[in-house]
């Protein structure tokens, strides 16, 4: 049976940060049992779009979905189950704020079937932390990551680095109490600048909160190198796991084009519709959905139509092709180049290919392409070139 993975998007945050730019509102008070029932009907119809499947992960991204009840997160996860076929080594992830984090939410959660947490650390500096906008303190991450490891099966911890205020003595500081807090994940993200936050706002009045891209290249340079000298893999990008089980596996499902339904106020999904058995079944279509944005269109569609999708598109073979690289480059195994040209009804540019290899960038093992870590570092470039 093919898979599926499953994305919970749960909208709201107790106080939104200054740099995001996700679908997020301002948490309410009683909007969660409207909410949760409308995600459970959607889920169903979802359950009639993919047909039977196995599920391989569950995960509560959003917005902060540590602000949802463990019963509510109970009800989703056991619904999923009874929906779809779940395989022995399910992966339920939730992503928690530091500040939603003691003995008894582990302990709850835990119960509730969570058994990855993905906690918002982004950094452990009190300064850095406010600047941020963030509404939690160093001593509460550190806290937060020590329980957590002890409860949670799987812990990542979550980093930001690239703000005008920091250097690369606090960042090595983050990764090395990061590293020794015993998590087996670590996610690094570059503060990016986006024009509708109120980091966006003011950089339009000249108020400059990201390092520029050469400063942010050297940062993720030392984070690689730490992360690297410490046992951890970059298997993606941003991010790096240590040990066999330590990746995530519903990401990892994103870049390696799998099939995932979107739950939630905003939530993409896709799925890969066969019509003979198979994944890789040549005259299958991928759809490409997007729930409605806000939580109140959300439960008004699905009483409606019985589902929160507002956007449906199947997409064309180039634009399914093109998703598959720039997913799959990102992670160190790469893309499949028949799987491409299975999609696409053509080979992936194989001079280019032949080009970028000489200079070190990519390398070709058998079927599969991959970027080298110089690749990496210029990977949209190289994803762009390999495209046109
Ligand atoms: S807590 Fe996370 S999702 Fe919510 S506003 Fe902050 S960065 Fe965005």
């Amino acid at each position: 049976m093919d898979e599926i993975g499953l994305y919970i998007h749960w909208p709201y945050c107790a106080r939104i940060c200054p740099y995001c730019d996700f679908n997020i509102y301002k948490n309410k008070a009683g909007m969660e049992a409207d909410l949760v029932s409308s995600m459970l009907i959607d889920m169903e119809h979802w359950r009639v779009l993919s047909g039977p499947r196995n599920l391989v992960s569950i995960h509560f991204g959003g917005g902060t979905p540590s602000l949802l009840s463990p019963k509510s997160m109970h009800n989703l996860i056991e619904r999923a189950k009874a929906l779809w076929a779940s395989i022995g080594d399910l992966e339920i992830g939730l992503e928690a704020n530091p500040k939603d984090i003691n003995i008894n939410t582990l302990t709850v959660w835990r119960s509730a079937g969570i058994e990855r947490l993905s906690i918002g650390v982004q950094s452990f500096n009190d300064d850095a932390l406010k600047f941020l906008g963030r509404d939690h303190d160093g001593q509460m991450a550190k806290r937060a990551l020590e329980i957590a490891t002890d409860i949670m099966p799987r812990v990542s911890a979550d980093l930001i680095y690239g703000w005008t205020k920091g250097s690369p003595e606090l960042l090595q500081k983050d990764l090395q109490l990061a590293l020794a807090s015993g998590v087996t994940h670590i996610s690094t993200y570059q503060l990016t600048i986006e024009q509708n936050t109120a980091f966006g706002q003011a950089a339009k009045r000249g108020i400059h909160k990201a390092v520029d891209s050469d400063t942010s290249a050297d940062l993720f340079e030392q984070t690689i190198a730490t992360l690297s000298v410490n046992g951890f893999d970059q298997y993606e990008v941003s991010n790096f796991a240590k040990g066999k089980d330590a990746s995530s596996r519903h990401n990892l499902l994103y870049w390696q084009g799998g099939d995932y339904a979107g739950l939630g106020p905003g939530a993409h999904g896709r799925l890969t519709i066969n019509t003979a058995h198979g994944r890789l079944s040549t005259d299958g279509k991928r759809i490409a959905t997007i729930a409605a944005l806000k939580p109140q269109d959300y439960i008004a569609r699905i009483g409606d139509c019985g589902h929160g999708i507002s956007e449906k598109e199947t997409l064309s073979p180039e634009d399914w092709a093109e998703e598959y690289v720039l997913m799959g480059m990102r992670i160190n195994k790469g893309v499949s180049l028949s799987r491409y040209k299975q999609i696409s009804g053509h080979a992936l540019a194989p001079e280019k290919i032949k080009q970028y290899a000489a200079a070190g960038l990519l390398t070709k093992q058998g079927d599969r392409l991959s970027a080298t870590p110089k690749g990496r570092l210029v990977l949209d470039t190289l994803c762009h070139e390999l495209l046109i």
